[in-house]
């Protein structure tokens, strides 16, 4: 079977982490990929499974090489995915990237076989359950999360695949179909 790098986005808090990771952990021929980061590990994070954490001067030298599918800074920190683990990988799983527009969109230009998904909420009030029901925000970072819904929702007709995340089974199935049909 043909291996496809899928790039997953969608509003925060509408169900891509959940729907991911079961959908990886009932399938052995699929993984997540894994990102390039400057910052500093957290406690518990190891290298090569959360991330592949590099020095500014070897992110640096790998961007001078074009390794990145594509990379961005967040909070003073570079963050990239790299192609050399992708096309490794690829050769005998298909990949995951859990990534927000900006980067899905770069990444499909590097790699155009890249299948963009982009995961909806059934309703604006239900996106906004599942962000105060989740407890990891306070109030005012879900409103900010919510500023951004309008922004990454304004890109949906660049995706390959648009998923309504309403009964979580059904849209695991629906990712499922999209990774053996491509
Ligand atoms: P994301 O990764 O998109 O930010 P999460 O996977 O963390 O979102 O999900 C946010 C919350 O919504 C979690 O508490 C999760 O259990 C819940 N959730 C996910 N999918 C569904 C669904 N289909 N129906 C109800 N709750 C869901
Ligand atoms: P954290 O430091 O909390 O793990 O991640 C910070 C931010 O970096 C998150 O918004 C996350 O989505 C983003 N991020 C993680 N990996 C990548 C990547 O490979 N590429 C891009 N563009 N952003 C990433």
């Amino acid at each position: 079977m043909k291996h496809v790098l899928l790039a997953v986005s969608g509003p925060s808090g509408v169900g891509k982490g959940t729907m991911v990771k079961t959908l990886i952990s009932r399938r052995e021929d699929v993984v997540e990929s894994v990102s390039c980061t400057t910052r500093a590990p957290r406690e518990g994070e190891v290298h090569g499974k959360h991330y592949f954490f590099l020095s500014k001067e070897e992110f640096e030298r790998r961007i001078a090489e074009n390794d990145f599918l594509e990379y961005d800074e967040h909070f003073g920190n570079y963050y990239g995915t790299p192609k050399s683990f992708v096309r490794e990988t690829l050769k005998t799983k298909s990949v995951i990237m859990e990534i927000d527009v900006v980067g899905a969109l770069n990444a499909k230009k590097t790699f155009p076989e890249c299948v963009l998904v982009m995961v909806v909420p059934p309703s604006v009030e239900e996106l906004k359950r599942r962000l105060s029901g989740r407890g990891s925000e306070t109030e005012e970072q879900i409103l900010g999360r919510l500023a951004r819904m309008d922004y990454e929702l304004s890109h949906k007709d660049e995706y390959d695949h648009i998923i309504v995340n309403d009964d979580l089974e059904k849209a695991i199935a629906d990712l499922m179909k999209i990774i053996d049909g491509e």
